[in-house]
């Protein structure tokens, strides 16, 4: 089994990433980025700890707005209004999920799509549906990470089929409509779909994102596959795994990003390079 380590990846695009922040800074332009945290969860702090420490080491400003659970949707979107218009923030996003008198929908969709680091506002979701060549766009982080994974790794894509275990927002469907960039075959799988196994076992390239410890044992996989685990779970010994059961995987061959060290560590770099693309087009596209 060979192994999509998000590792050597991250260190790859964070050279690139790093050239591309310097050249900004020698136009005296500091990439600037808001987030606002509305939940105690312990898991969400530590995601925006994630997100500041890597600013941090490139060199971008981060502001955070902790805001209590208690903000009404009113403040909340007063808030984003006031960052929108605010010329010295370059990016902004609210770390989901929030808590439960916000309404995620108008908040995602309050965030003008100029600013949107997270690539959720519907405009910006409708232009990589629809552009013909969606590589200078921004794109929603978690998928734009399993595409540089496997780009990274030189895994062809071209022709392959595809099976997408995840239909959410953020995961299956902008992972299909970037595999179709890609000149791949996706398709969606969910927990409606009918003979999930049976087209897993197809595919060439299966994207596990069900968010079930173990969940996809060998029986799911051609023995040549290429698996990238996007699942983040616990198993019962409160230790950190994806949706596949490795110790299961005795003749495969093909390749399995970790978890932990697979999407993961790429994520937040797309967020990141999203924010210095809408810098750039901010500062006339260079
Ligand atoms: P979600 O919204 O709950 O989506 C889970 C998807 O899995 C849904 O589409 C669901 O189908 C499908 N599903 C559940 N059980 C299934 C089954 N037995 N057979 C087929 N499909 C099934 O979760 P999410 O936010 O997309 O996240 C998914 C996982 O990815 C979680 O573990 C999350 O922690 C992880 N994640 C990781 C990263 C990262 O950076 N590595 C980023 C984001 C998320 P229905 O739509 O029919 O319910």
């Amino acid at each position: 089994m060979k192994l999509l380590s998000g590792i050597n990846a991250r260190a790859n695009f964070l050279k690139s990433l790093k050239r591309q922040v310097a050249n900004l800074k020698k136009r005296n332009i500091t990439p600037t980025l808001a987030i606002i945290l509305n939940n105690d969860s312990y898991a969400s702090s530590v995601y925006v700890a994630n997100k500041q420490k890597l600013c941090k080491e490139l060199g971008i400003k981060s502001k955070l707005f902790k805001l209590p659970a208690s903000t009404t949707n009113k403040q909340m979107l007063a808030l984003i209004s006031r960052l929108n218009k605010d010329k010295k923030i370059n990016g902004l996003f609210v770390q989901l999920p929030t808590s439960d008198k916000i309404d995620d929908d108008a908040v995602i969709n309050a965030i003008c799509p100029d600013k949107d680091v997270d690539c959720f506002h519907n405009q910006n979701v409708g232009k990589i549906w629809t552009a013909s060549d969606a590589s200078n766009l921004i794109k929603p982080c978690t998928a734009a990470g399993v595409i540089e994974l496997l780009k990274f790794h030189r895994i062809p894509m071209e022709g392959k089929l595809v099976a997408i275990v995840n239909r959410s927002n953020i995961v299956g469907k902008p992972l299909a409509t970037l595999f179709l960039q890609e000149n791949a075959t996706p398709v969606i799988l969910h927990s409606r779909s009918k003979n999930t196994k049976e087209i897993c076992k197809q595919a060439d390239i299966v994207i596990t994102a069900v968010g079930r410890a173990k969940f996809f044992d060998q029986s799911y996989f051609k023995k040549d596959a290429v698996i990238v685990d996007v699942g983040i779970n616990r198993d019962a010994n409160n230790k950190l795994c994806g949706d596949v059961n490795v110790e299961s995987l005795k003749n495969f061959i093909g390749w399995l990003s970790p978890v932990p060290g697979g999407v993961g560590p790429m994520t937040v770099l797309m967020l990141i390079n999203n924010l210095v693309i809408l810098t750039k087009k901010q500062h006339g596209g260079k």
